[in-house]
């Protein structure tokens, strides 16, 4: 059976970057995902802050990376990892398809997050055409229109703060009351076109074709309902690390993101993470791109010290 020098799950910006650099340092490369290439990408309808692109749909972006990808040669195959097995200086993949088994020396893992959703009525219509999960990404649609943010944490808080500045009104919705740093609590409470609406539980999102609002719901005594008009919802209830498939190999922390150094290395020599999936503070295109180049640039340094 071939042994790849390298095998990357995940064929987003993180794992399509990691790609190049590794085919262009003279390793055999396969690059799996289960969906199209391209990973959050694909859904985003405007990316505007990936240097060099200007203004991009998000699949245009995709479909460039993968281009790129294809021109130097990597290997793309369709497939949904469930399993990882160490075995020292090679390493199994286990995949769901027709129970298909890889054999690697080195392994990025570039699987990334999906946002956790609330899972309510008309949720699953308006997403990424009324519900969105990135203000730095959506918000300019929004200028000057009313705007719901969901959630209360630190991504909450921030992310209206930035959003209250383009428009005309923004109201947070929480299930718990804000649970930001103070000071970013006490910014956003002073912002005058800045409503919040503490202890509630979202029903539904309203709207025939187009969104239009949300209904909630105190979590309170009361259990008064409340209805929101809006053009546009940010959901800001976490992000859900895309893991399972290799929780086994214990390299990740409690929350489910890998705990890398700054060479993207896990604690299992061979084993790399980069993108959305490793434990971070900001998570973009760009800082994805970044940690694929740095893992794959580790990958190869380990693969030659395997041949020396
Ligand atoms: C709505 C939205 C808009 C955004 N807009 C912007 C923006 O404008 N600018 C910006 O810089 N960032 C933006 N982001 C953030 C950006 O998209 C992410 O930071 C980036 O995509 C992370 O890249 P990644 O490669 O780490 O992971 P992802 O893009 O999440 O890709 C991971 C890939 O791994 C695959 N995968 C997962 N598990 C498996 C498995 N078991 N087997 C096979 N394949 C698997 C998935 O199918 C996916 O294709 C946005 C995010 C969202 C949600």
């Amino acid at each position: 059976m071939k042994i790849y020098d390298v095998i990357i799950i995940g064929a987003g910006p993180a794992g399509m970057t990691a790609a190049i650099y590794a085919i262009r340092a003279n390793m055999s490369v396969l690059l799996l995902d289960r969906l199209s290439p391209g990973g959050q990408m694909v859904n985003t309808n405007e990316i505007e802050n990936y240097t060099g692109t200007g203004k991009i749909n998000g699949a245009e972006l995709s479909m460039q990376m993968f281009e790129h990808t294809q021109e130097l040669g990597v290997e793309f195959d369709y497939k949904t990892v469930r399993g990882i097995r160490d075995n020292g200086s090679t390493k199994s993949i286990l995949c769901e398809e027709e129970d298909t088994v890889y054999e690697t020396r080195t392994i990025i893992l570039a699987t990334g997050t999906v946002p956790r959703k609330l899972g309510v009525t008309g949720e699953e219509n308006f997403s990424g055409s009324g519900i969105s999960w990135c203000a730095i990404c959506d918000g300019a649609q929004y200028r000057d229109k009313d705007v719901v943010v969901i959630g209360g944490g630190n991504s909450a808080v921030e992310e209206s703060i930035y959003l209250a500045g383009i428009t005309t009104s923004l109201t947070i919705i929480t299930m718990f009351n804000l649970t930001a740093d103070p000071k970013a609590c006490d910014q956003l409470r002073s912002l005058p076109n800045v409503t919040v609406h503490p202890y509630q539980d979202i029903l539904e999102f309203t709207g025939d074709g187009a969104l239009d609002g949300v209904r909630f719901k105190s979590t309170k005594e009361d259990d008064t309902e409340q209805h929101v008009r809006c053009d546009g919802v940010f959901e800001y209830i976490g992000l859900e690390a895309t893991s399972e498939s290799f929780e086994n190999l214990g390299i990740t922390n409690k929350f489910g993101f890998i705990e890398v150094d700054d060479e993207m290395s896990t604690s299992i020599k061979g084993i790399y993470g980069a993108g959305d999936i490793t434990h971070k503070k900001l998570r973009q295109i760009v800082t994805a791109c970044s940690d694929g180049a740095i893992a794959a640039n580790s990958a190869a340094k380990y693969v030659e010290s395997l041949r020396a």
